[in-house]
């Protein structure tokens, strides 16, 4: 089981990247997003609606704090200044939660999860890192989804089954 946290939504600054992250998460083969910060319908609305659409098993659900959600899981932080997490990927198992901040994650994120991984030690994204670390974790096996609307690969256009 795959689950991500997103620490620190605000509804007026982070709806668009709090909702690529939940995209992203359910796309790449968690089956849940957790939230801090802000409780936000409008987000949770708009998963909820891509979930609907495309299909899949995957929740959005708001926590007032993380510290319960930590208990028997493998919990990943990405983070700049974490271990490179090439060299550290295949020592994470079991129940794995990963952990993505905002604009500032709180020192005590740091101590409290089993490991701290960069995606190179460059600042850029949540929604990069978690993608990266995701398709690795996963092996790019991703999930079949059978939602109503399917979409057929194609080279050229637009298409669906
Ligand atoms: N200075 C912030 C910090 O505490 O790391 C950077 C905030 S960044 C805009 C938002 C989130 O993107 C971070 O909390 C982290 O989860 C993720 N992130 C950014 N760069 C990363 C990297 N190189 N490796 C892993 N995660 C990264």
């Amino acid at each position: 089981m795959i689950e991500v946290l997103r620490l620190g939504h605000r509804i007026s600054r982070d709806k668009r990247i709090s909702t690529h992250v939940a995209l992203v998460a359910r796309a790449f083969g968690a089956s849940k997003l957790y939230y801090t910060g802000q409780k936000d319908s409008d987000y949770e609305k708009s998963v909820s609606d891509v979930v609907k659409d495309f299909g899949g098993d995957f929740n959005i659900e708001y926590v007032k704090s993380w510290k319960e959600l930590f208990k028997g899981k493998t919990v990943v932080h990405l983070t700049m200044y974490g271990l490179d997490y090439r060299e550290e990927i295949s020592k994470v198992k079991g129940d794995i939660l990963i952990v993505v901040g905002g604009e500032k994650v709180e020192w005590e994120v740091y101590t409290k999860v089993d490991f701290n991984l960069a995606v190179t030690n460059q600042p850029h994204s949540e929604v990069g890192a978690l993608a990266v670390f995701l398709d690795h974790l996963t092996h790019s096996n991703y999930k079949k989804f059978d939602g109503k609307i399917k979409i057929k690969p194609s080279a050229k256009g637009k298409e669906f089954f």
